[in-house]
């Protein structure tokens, strides 16, 4: 008899997890509170597959920068009644800035996410996927030429080679993405990473789970984990809402902003904030002057992703505890931006047909996620992906299927530990 695991959350990383198992022939349930499968954070994200900008958001000088670039017209919102809850978090976040942490964090981070694109490509070896993929590269944009060499430092420090990136002129944007012929003049730079790609991140969730599927997983939509079960000291499965027992070997945590609630009872305190974060996806009418390569606006802190006939465009982050309400302001900010990045489709985004959305990004203070067991005999995590969970899933689930069938994961472990 194979081991029989549970996985709990269909999310771009249980999903991912789910399959990954599956394919090492172990007995695999998926469960999800939600009616569909990637219907909270991964449900409309950046849609960017970015490794070489896996780097956590505390960059040294971020204290600064949360004070020069906060509230309502700006790209990182504090809200009040969620500061008792960021005290201890916050400051946490504020010490991992610290040049000789952040550069191991964000070292560490690119390492599990360059891991990642590598297995997503073999993924796509192994399965017919579609997921309005794009695998050739993307851009990233500076206004400023001190942003562009600051950001070319921080690259050199966090120095993978396996990341390339070329460093073009504006004339070589346009040709590369004419959309942006119209900002051209006021652009310093930009950085092209072919190692980038960009999908819709649900519909991808959806393949991995329906490829486990195949593989004989047990998908269960719907079912809201109430708690995680213990029998003498070990994990024997868990307990749903309804009151149903379902028993496991292994039971994995991978429910994003979830998953801090689901192991506390059992003793075991996550760092994990919900930072909130927006999207608005355009039905295109007028497709021709939408950018096709994603986009990655340092300026305004947007990205787009292009999906077939729609432009996602993602960015904010604000601290709002676990409140998912889409504020029309912030939405709002979020438009502006695309705006001023895409004159020519501002009338169309400025329509009103563009669909929003908000999510909460699982953060940890350091920025990398937590990753394989626990104390608790039985109890593994994949989760606290923070801005970087589509980024890291396919490698993350790999990491966790080669722990479960008794292999060395091809990432080390230390940095990810709980
Ligand atoms: C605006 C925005 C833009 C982003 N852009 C990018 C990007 O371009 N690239 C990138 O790599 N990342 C991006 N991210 C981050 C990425 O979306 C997240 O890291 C990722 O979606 C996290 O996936 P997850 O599976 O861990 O969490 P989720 O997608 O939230 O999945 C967790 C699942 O667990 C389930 N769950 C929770 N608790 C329970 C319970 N008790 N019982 C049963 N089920 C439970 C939930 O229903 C949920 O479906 C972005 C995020 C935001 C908000």
């Amino acid at each position: 008899m194979s081991l029989h695991v549970i996985v709990i959350g269909a999310g771009v990383v249980g999903a991912s997890t789910a399959l990954s198992l599956a394919e090492r022939g172990l007995t695999v349930t998926v469960l999800d509170r939600q009616p569909q499968a990637a219907a909270e954070t991964s449900h409309a994200n950046g849609g960017g597959i970015t490794p070489g900008h896996a780097e956590p958001w505390n960059a040294p000088g971020i204290i600064q920068r949360l004070l020069t670039r906060s509230g309502t017209g700006e790209p990182f919102r504090i809200h009040a009644h969620a500061l008792p809850g960021l005290i201890g978090w916050g400051i946490n976040f504020l010490w991992q800035s610290k040049a000789s942490r952040y550069y191991l964090n964000a070292q560490n981070n690119t390492r599990l996410a360059v891991y990642s694109g590598q297995c997503l490509k073999r993924l796509r070896e192994r399965h017919q996927l579609s997921y309005h993929q794009y695998t050739d590269g993307s851009l990233e944009l500076y206004f400023s030429q001190s942003e562009l060499d600051h950001a070319l430092d921080l690259r050199r420090m966090i120095g993978d080679p396996r990341v390339e990136i070329r460093v073009i002129d504006a004339d070589e944007v346009v040709a590369m993405e004419p959309a942006l012929e119209p900002v051209a003049g006021r652009l310093a730079g930009a950085m092209f990473l072919p190692l980038h790609e960009s999908g819709d991140a649900c519909v991808f969730s959806a393949e991995m789970l329906r490829c486990a599927k195949q593989l004989g997983t047990e998908i269960r939509l719907g079912a809201n984990v109430e708690r995680i079960e213990r029998h003498q000291g070990r994990v024997i499965g868990v307990r749903l809402q309804d009151k149903q027992l379902l028993e496991a070997d292994a039971v994995i945590v991978a429910a994003g902003c979830g998953s801090p609630a689901l192991v506390k009872p059992l003793g075991l305190k996550l760092p994990i904030y919900p930072v909130k974060g927006y999207s608005a996806t355009l039905e295109l009418e007028q497709a021709e002057l939408a950018p096709t390569i994603p986009l990655l606006d340092l300026e305004h802190r947007i990205v787009t992703a292009r999906f077939g006939n729609r432009l996602r465009m993602a960015g904010l982050a604000d601290f709002d505890g676990y409140n998912r309400t889409i504020r029309s302001d912030r939405i709002q900010v979020l438009l502006d931006s695309a705006c001023a990045l895409l004159p020519r489709l501002a009338d169309e985004i400025r329509a009103g047909r563009a669909e929003s959305w908000a999510g909460l990004r699982p953060m940890t203070p350091r920025g990398t996620p937590l990753l394989g067991p626990t104390r608790i005999p039985g109890l593994y995590l994949n989760a606290g992906h923070g801005s970087m969970g589509w980024t890291q899933a396919a490698g993350s689930a790999e990491v966790l299927a080669d722990i479960l069938t008794d292999r060395s994961p091809a990432i080390e472990l230390g940095p990810f530990a709980a």
